[in-house]
Order: structure tokens, then sequence, then C-alpha cells
């Protein structure tokens, strides 16, 4: 009898144990599907900026990255393997588009808390600031280089990170440290010399760094439409974008998607680019506190699937960067635009 009972538990744990052998070779091989079945949306866990609460003190959610790659997990239903991960830039890296000098200057706790709009970090060791503060910044500056390659071979991605428009080659301002567009740029370049180039920059805030990078290229272009009444009120850079589209304070969806037709076509039609970079800041949304505009979420819906199609349909490259946005529903409202251009216009195996 005793015998018996042995061989009963005996058989029960090995089939215990097979199916969980089986189990565990079923997740295996779904995980290396997802790993393979990749698709060109970049993340790195080491955007969100997290400073023990110090990041607070500053308008922006730095959490809105790692939120909306959470909302896109969840409700898309995308596992994470299928995201591309940059790796970290290193900073040699840098020199390409900006000064040793400048490089040497956000040693000091002061440039960074100055290019941060926090005087407070004036106060912290220089070496936490590039740990916490810096390190998030390499990493999505990495990501939107990886996004814009990705671009090229898949025709778009998105980079859920980066759009640093106010860096310049000798300076930071508004929460920009590295010029991570024109680096991408200048690698893009490196390999398509000839590639025209269209930089679409829809920001609420002025894109006076990318202006300041691309008046002297003959094949970048930058359309940048803004807010005039904000910073960085750059005058003598506005008058070097090659398509500088100034709209008013507190404008809303009807004046802003109008104008935004009229300009916008016309521009890609003249220019002919081979790549569009958009730079789709979400602080026109009515609620941010720094943009200064009236655009609700279903206007930027709209801004977004509009720009979109205009590189789409013409079967040019599109490459997404989500630049500023401040408020705390930011991070929704891009997630569900997102969701709008994955669940309906992108190309991509679900
Ligand atoms: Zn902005």
């Amino acid at each position: 009898m005793l015998s018996r009972v042995r061989l009963v538990i005996a058989a029960v744990l090995l089939a215990c144990s097979s199916l969980f052998f089986v189990q565990q070779l079923q997740d295996k091989q779904k995980k290396e599907l997802a790993t393979e079945n990749k698709i060109p949306i970049v993340f790195h866990e080491k955007y969100d900026v997290a400073f023990w609460g110090i990041e607070n003190l500053h308008p922006m959610d730095t959490k809105k990255f790692g939120k909306v790659f959470n909302y896109l997990v969840k409700n898309l239903g995308i596992e994470p393997q299928r995201f591309y991960k940059p790796e970290k830039l290193q900073e040699h890296e840098l020199l390409k588009v900006h000064s040793q000098q400048y490089l040497e200057y956000l040693r000091s706790s002061h440039a960074i808390a100055e290019i941060a709009e926090v005087s407070l970090l004036q106060f912290i060791p220089n070496f936490l600031l590039r740990w916490k503060l810096l390190t998030p910044m390499l990493y999505a500056t990495s990501g939107t280089i990886l996004a814009t390659q990705l671009a090229m071979e898949h025709g778009w991605a998105l980079n859920l990170a980066g759009g640093f428009h106010h860096a310049k080659y000798d300076q930071g301002g508004g929460f920009c440290f590295y010029a991570d567009i024109p680096l991408a740029l200048h690698k893009i370049h490196e390999k398509n010399p000839d590639l025209d180039i269209l930089v679409i920059d829809l920001d609420a805030h002025q894109g006076n760094g990318l202006a300041s990078f691309f008046k002297d290229s003959e094949n970048i272009y930058l359309f940048d439409m803004y807010n005039t009444k904000i910073y960085p009120q750059d005058i003598k850079e506005a008058r070097e974008t090659d398509f500088n589209v100034p709209v008013p304070f507190g404008i809303h969806d009807e004046e802003y998607l109008s104008t935004l037709k009229r300009e916008l076509p016309k521009t890609i039609e003249s220019v002919k680019p081979g790549l569009i970079v958009y730079n789709a800041g979400t602080d026109i949304f009515i609620q941010d506190p720094l943009g200064g505009m009236n655009i609700t979420e279903q206007g930027i819906l709209k801004r977004d699937e509009f720009v979109f199609m205009q590189a789409l349909e013409r079967k040019i490259p599109i490459v997404m960067l989500l630049s500023g946005g401040y408020g705390e529903k930011n991070a929704e409202v891009i997630s569900r635009s997102l969701e709008n251009l994955l669940n309906n216009h992108l190309n991509w195996d679900k």
C-alpha cells in the first residue's frame, strides 16, 4: 500500500515538473519571438528622471516617458521586449555637435541649475547631477539617434523622449542639455550626405537651438510653429529659420490646425525631404502650465495624425520625438495620440 502511495506521489511530482518545464519553455519561446519581432519604438527605463523628489521643483513631469511606455504595454498589449533599447551615449560623441568648452561648463552645478531652470540645483554636487539628471539625457539622446536610423529602415519610428530643441553648439537652455536632433542628423548624413531632411518643430516653444544648427546647412530645413510670447523669444534665430510660423498666445484648435494645414504641405512639397523629424511637443495642450496655448487633446491627436499622414502618403520616413510637455495630463495625451497612430495609421505586426 505504502509503495503504491509513493508511486502516485512520484507520478504527480513528475507531471507537475513536466508542466512547469513546458510552461518555462513556452514563456522563453514567447520572449524570443517578441525580441525578434520588434516595433520601431525606442525606450529605456532610464529616461525618467528620479532624483529623490528634487525633480519635482521643475514643472515638467519627469516620469512621463515611463508612463507612456506603460500605457503602450498595457493598452496595446506590446510586450516590453518588442521595444528597442538604446545604449548610453558616450560623452565624446557629443563633440560632434557641442564645443569642448560647453561640455566642460556642464561640470559646474551652477551651469546645470541654469539650464534646468531650478536654481536650487546649484547647491548639489556635480557628480550627483550628472548621475541623476544628465545620464537620462544621454540615454534619451542615444534614443533619438537610434529612432532616426530605425525610421530610415522601417518608414517610421518613435523615441519616447528626446527633442531637446533649445540646445546650441556652446549653450544649453530650457531644460535642453544635448542637441539630440542635430547629432542624430549628423550621423544620418555620414551615411547619406545628400539626403534632404525636414525638421518639423511643433513644440509650443521656438526651436532656437535647432535654428542655430541648421541655418548654415544646405540640406536640413526647419519648419517651426510656436508661441512667440513665451521663452526663448530668440528673434535672431527666428530670422534664420527656413519656415518660421509664429502663432498667437492662447491659440485654439481651429486656428492652430488650419494654420498647420495651410503651411505644412507646401513646405514639404518645396523641400521634398528624404526624412522628416517631427518634434511633437505637447506643451501646446490647454492644461500645460508653460505653453500658453489652448489646444485640446482632440486637437493634438489631429495634429499628430496630420503630420504623420503628410509623411506616410508621400512615403517619406518619419521619426517622432516627444519634446516638451509639462502638465500632469501630458503623458495621457501623448499616449492616446500614439494609440491612435499605432491602431489606425502605422504599419506594424500586431
Ligand atoms: Zn516646449
